[in-house]
């Protein structure tokens, strides 16, 4: 059995980057993170094992003497970081570079009069911290159905970001519906190379593999993204979270299977996996 794993899978830039400055927190005294680190179950339970805890909302930032909180890659809004810092809260921001550009994009657009468009998940983290450096109300688009309904009565010029996980086809025919409607459009393509790529590597494996693992935890939208496109080419795709969950029996006829995993899928589990898939 032939197994490839995708040298794509897993940490991206900005996840590697939150996670190493949480690391260097291990040890201090009264740290947390603003919400999960990320999306990850274990990771999120070892960091808590070393001391790291995690708080949820401001409600709880209020509740407790604060300390060190880290703002975790997707960002926050701008709002709940004022609020932190008034709290008393020593901010750690943690928040990916490619995120914080988009705040900055969306603030300065908002600011100019632009009606602002989030292609992109009204309910992620990130798309809800984005919402929260708009100046204005921005909208969210997310499905065909949203973009051909999209009818702003005297707006004249729009700006239209995406989430960075956001799949880019998806966000180019979002677009394209949009376009149509003969408003003066911006379009800022916010979706990072690290999902592209990914995303690109992810299908390419799936159209020659017979069966196709993704690693991830349940609740990261860019692996469920991930699993989305390797079924559609390869129809024996797993969404996995660890090796646990895997059933090698399914693998025994599989001539080639290829492993990709999300952003927040730690080295270890993926190794495991690939090691497990090989024997
Ligand atoms: Fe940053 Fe891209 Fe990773 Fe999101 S996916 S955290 S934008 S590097």
């Amino acid at each position: 059995m032939e197994v490839i794993l995708a040298k794509t899978a897993g940490f991206c830039f900005g996840v590697k980057r939150a996670m190493d400055m949480a690391g260097e927190q291990v040890g201090k005294e009264h740290i947390y993170t603003f919400g999960p680190i990320i999306h990850n179950e274990e990771v999120v339970e070892d960091l808590k094992q070393k001391g790291i805890g995690v708080i949820h909302s401001l409600k709880e930032a209020a509740d407790v003497p604060p300390g060190t909180i880290i703002i975790r890659s997707h960002g926050i809004d701008k709002k709940t970081y004022t609020k932190l810092l008034e709290l008393g809260w020593n901010i750690i921001d943690a928040t990916c570079p490619f995120v914080k550009k988009i705040h900055r994009i969306v603030e300065e657009e908002s600011g100019q009069g632009t009606q602002i468009v989030i292609i992109g998940n009204e309910h992620h983290p990130e798309v809800e911290g984005i919402m929260g450096w708009c100046k204005t109300p921005p909208v969210v688009i997310d499905t065909d159905e949203k973009a051909f309904h999209f009818d702003k009565k005297n707006v004249k010029k729009l700006c239209i970001v995406s989430q960075t996980t956001f799949n880019y086809k998806k966000f180019q025919d979002l677009v394209e519906i949009i376009t149509k409607k003969g408003y003066d459009i911006v379009v800022r393509n916010t979706i990072c190379n690290a999902t592209e790529d990914r995303q690109t590597e992810a299908r390419a494996l799936a159209q020659k593999a017979d069966a196709m693992i993704v690693i991830g935890g349940k609740n990261s939208s860019n692996t469920q993204k991930l699993f989305e496109i390797c079924k559609e080419e390869c129809e024996n795709t797993y969404y996995i979270q660890t090796l646990r969950d895997l059933d090698l029996n399914k693998f025994s006829c599989a001539g080639c299977v290829g492993i990709t995993a999300g952003a927040s899928t730690p080295n270890n589990i993926i190794q495991e996996v690939h090691t497990n898939v090989r024997i």
